[in-house]
């Protein structure tokens, strides 16, 4: 059979989207064209009711382009929205985990042409569901999700209802996954995850995220490793001085800052207030020095005060971040932050996340310009008119004059910044 396959939200989403092709091809089906397709598959996302949304519109529309083929929903929506996701009357409704299973139902579907409606409890999954996964064809970058679920329970955040507690990738597999990507010539590894910090918690032994990371610097030493978003309490001493060790882990760490008021982290669940954020923002410069810290933050929280903002312009400021991820606070039923009183109008969000981003666009010029002079090893992945472009360990985007460099390792001496990319020449 043919099949179209449509990804909403985060690098989780895609990857686990590459597992389903995966193992849909293993099984002998294909890809197919628009208008001729005989199973439409949608992984959704759930993480803002915008992305429900366009969840919707995304079951609809491939509905209508492909009048005959059976439709899956899938993914995070479909499990956190199960009743309006069945209201779609897709011929699979399956939720966000089990893939191998989410394929048999869909030839059963095919086989049958009987609805199929398997949305599972994701705080019943025990095991990490170890998916063939990572290798992105034509990029120089893999993946490797050594984690799913969190426990954090944010309280803006539906994540923990769609994915359910903490399971892990063990380290001994994660190196062999690893191995396996560096064997297929990438150069570099992204370690990811839905909250990459909590790793290991379902384990025996209880190995934490520095444990993986060794493990899979040791059986595949040429990888570069590039860490995703961290939590700030991840971050100890004992962390950062094992990972530095590696001499393999790339000097760009995004944490989840979300607000620089201990009033509001307060009242967001979060488990840091601003002086232990910045204890971890101090010790990554420690240990790498010159690298990229970057963050996220969620602006117009509800009952976030004009002052409480100011707090937060001044934190972010402090911080000194080399870029920022800043999104106005979105609504997300079934969450407590829903029910809070004190929610802002759409104005004063966006008015407030408009303000950070001025100070976030200020210190990441200010972060290019401190690079000038830095030799920095970059991987190059595009090539055009004899100039080439990749990112640097500390993820800033580099062009220096060269050829035939794609899915290779060089250092870059820094001359100069255009836009908001870094020039230089090979060294
Ligand atoms: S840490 Fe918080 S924001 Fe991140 S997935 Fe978990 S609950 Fe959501």
């Amino acid at each position: 059979m043919k099949y179209i396959i449509t990804t909403l939200g985060c690098k989780v989403n895609q990857y686990e989207t590459q597992a389903i092709e995966t193992l849909l091809q293993a099984r002998g089906h294909e890809p197919g064209q628009k208008g001729q397709a005989d199973v439409v598959i949608i992984n959704t996302c759930a993480v803002t009711a915008e992305s429900g949304r366009k969840s919707r519109q995304a079951v609809r529309r491939l509905m209508e382009d492909n009048p005959g083929a059976i439709s899956v929903v899938c993914g995070c929506w479909a499990q956190t929205d199960a009743e309006k996701a069945e209201s779609l009357k897709a011929d699979v409704l399956f939720g966000s985990g089990d893939r191998v299973k989410l394929v048999e139902a869909i030839e059963d579907a095919l086989d049958s042409h009987e609805r199929i409606v398997s949305v599972d409890r994701p705080f019943e999954r025990r095991e990490f569901e170890d998916l063939p996964a990572g290798a992105f064809s034509g990029h120089a970058r893999a993946y490797l999700k050594i984690e799913d679920g969190c426990a954090n329970f944010c309280t803006y955040c539906i994540i923990p209802y769609a994915r359910g507690r903490v399971r892990s990738l063990p380290p001994a597999r994660a190196g062999e996954k690893a191995a396996a990507l560096a064997a297929q010539g990438y150069r570099e590894l992204v370690v990811t995850g839905i909250e990459i910090a909590s790793y290991g918690r379902d384990l025996e032994g209880r190995p934490g995220l520095s444990d993986v990371v060794c493990a899979i610097s040791r059986a595949a030493p040429g990888l570069r490793l590039r860490l995703g978003s961290l939590e700030p309490t991840v971050v100890t001493e004992d962390f950062c001085r094992a990972i530095q060790k590696t001499g393999g882990v790339c000097r760009h760490f995004h944490l989840s800052l979300q607000s620089g008021c201990d009033e509001t982290l307060r009242r967001m669940n979060r488990k840091y207030d601003t002086e232990r954020f910045f204890s971890a923002v101090t010790l990554i410069r420690e240990y790498f020095p010159g690298c990229a810290v970057t963050a996220d933050l969620i602006t117009g929280f509800p009952g976030e005060t004009e002052e409480q903002h100011g707090e937060t312009l001044a934190f972010i400021t402090k911080c000194g971040f080399a870029d920022m991820h800043i999104f106005p606070y979105s609504r997300r039923p079934g969450t407590p932050a829903d029910k809070m009183a004190g929610q802002l109008t759409h104005a004063v969000k966006s008015r407030r996340a408009a303000q950070a981003q001025q100070a976030a666009d200020r210190m990441k010029t200010a972060y290019l310009y401190s690079q000038i002079g830095a030799e920095l090893p970059v991987l190059f992945e595009t090539e055009a008119e004899g100039v080439s472009v990749g990112h640097a360990d500390n993820y800033a985007l580099v062009s220096a004059v060269g050829e035939r460099l794609r899915g290779v390792v060089k250092n870059v001496k820094i001359t100069g910044v255009s836009g908001e990319m870094l020039v230089g020449h090979i060294v």
